[in-house]
């Protein structure tokens, strides 16, 4: 597997996919292929049908501003070789010098046609939760000293630089007002959530309040485009933020044992992403949220001092409740549902590591199986519910909205 530090990326909002991977695609353009006068992209699949709403030509053009963009919505998936994929042209004199087909392929990834790259240099020769298992407990390692004998040294750097920028889109979150853009017209919500105290509120419910608000603050500042580190998305940037900032401001966690907790995250999302996928236009919401749930139980677990069963056991409830999730982005955009369900994940992330706590011994499924069984589930859900904006909510709540580009 790779190294963790290309989990968390930082970018721009409001998807990795459709935003932080076409924008990195469009670098890549300007650095490997300066010389022409004229280009293209065409956007197909899963980009070429919700790429407006998700702004990836606002994306793309920040790099390359004098691009044409084509939005292909005809051309059919299994065409492609991903669903996210983008055809890059580029013209001199009027006469075509180049064509480079990159694929988007979740969490800001890249996979470029007849490139090599450099992300793919292999850190662990682990390949399963069950391997790692294995082999901490050979050594007497957890999970967190486990990704630090792997990992280069800077890790720890890494880190707590993303932890730093996800505070941040917590913190600036929590202070916005007013209309997400877009033209859904959504309130948004974090500050309200944050501030709105119940008459004798129990310490449940300001639990909930309060990881609820971080969510949504994180998730409302991606979908304003703001900087967020995806986690392992950006539609699920809200999830695991949420849980990590509970635990620093209103458990008492401190900055190093949370980013001991995102290096196990780290390390959890690298084996969704190795075995199955964290991209919503290839198997639904269940690897994006999903995924950002299951990284969420499997930090907070470690944080807890919980053993590696235990760890284990949180991760499996926290992804398996959430198979055959699909992706219906009403309007194409990372707001409804996807705002408020990195709250229900967060908080559902919780719930999973209590549950752990009780009935780690009775259970009956692994991790490395239900990553398997969210791949497989993925790979048979119907395109519509991948991303498409064509089925689910996004099917049945039509809303006229003139301008869902912003320009
Ligand atoms: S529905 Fe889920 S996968 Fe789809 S855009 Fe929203 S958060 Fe991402």
């Amino acid at each position: 597997m790779k190294s963790i530090g290309t989990v968390f990326k930082v970018g721009n909002g409001p998807s990795s996919s459709h935003s932080v991977g076409p924008y990195s695609a469009a670098k890549f353009m300007r650095k490997y292929y300066p010389d022409c006068d004229e280009r293209k992209v065409y956007l197909r699949g899963s980009l070429g049908l919700t790429g407006k709403g998700h702004g990836t030509d606002r994306s793309i053009k920040t790099i390359l501003p004098d691009i044409e963009v084509i939005f292909d919505m005809d051309t059919p998936e299994s065409e492609l070789p991903h669903p996210n994929t983008m055809d890059f042209y580029g013209y001199k004199d009027g006469k075509e010098v180049h064509h480079v087909r990159i694929m988007s392929i979740g969490g800001g990834q890249l996979s470029i046609e007849d490139h090599p790259n450099k992300e793919a240099i292999e850190v662990y020769p682990q390949k399963s939760f069950a391997e790692i298992y294995d082999y901490c407990q050979e050594h007497y390692l957890n999970l967190a000293q486990f990704v630090f004998e792997h990992e280069d040294e800077d890790i720890n750097y890494k880190l707590h630089s993303r932890w730093r920028t996800m505070q941040a889109a917590v913190e600036e979150g929590l202070q916005q007002k007013g209309v997400l853009p877009g033209g859904l017209e959504l309130e948004r919500k974090a500050r309200h959530l944050f501030n709105n105290v119940s008459h004798n509120e129990s310490s449940e419910t300001a639990m909930a309040r309060l990881v609820s608000a971080y969510a949504f603050a994180v998730a409302e500042q991606n979908a304003s485009e703001e900087v967020v580190v995806t986690a392992p998305t950006c539609g699920s940037c809200g999830v695991l933020p949420a849980v990590l900032y509970y635990a620093k401001h209103n458990k008492g966690f401190t900055d190093d044992e949370i980013c001991e907790g995102l290096a196990v995250a780290g390390l959890i999302g690298n084996l969704i992403r190795t075995n199955a996928s964290v991209s919503g236009a290839e198997c639904g919401c269940q690897a994006e949220i999903g995924s950002a749930c299951t990284m969420a139980a499997a930090a907070l677990a470690h944080m807890e001092g919980l053993p590696l069963d235990q760890i284990e056991y949180a991760a499996v409830v926290a992804l398996q409740h959430f198979l055959g999730l699909t992706c219906d982005p009403v309007n194409g955009l990372v707001q409804i549902p996807c705002i408020e369900r990195n709250a229900v994940a967060a908080l559902r992330a919780i719930n999973s590591v209590n549950l752990a706590r009780f009935l780690h011994a009775t259970r009956r499924i692994s991790l490395d199986n239900v990553i398997e069984t969210m791949y497989q589930t993925g790979l048979d859900m119907k395109e519509q519910y991948k991303e498409t904006s064509n089925g689910g909510l996004a099917n049945l709540y039509k809303i006229d909205i003139s301008d869902v580009s912003r320009e």
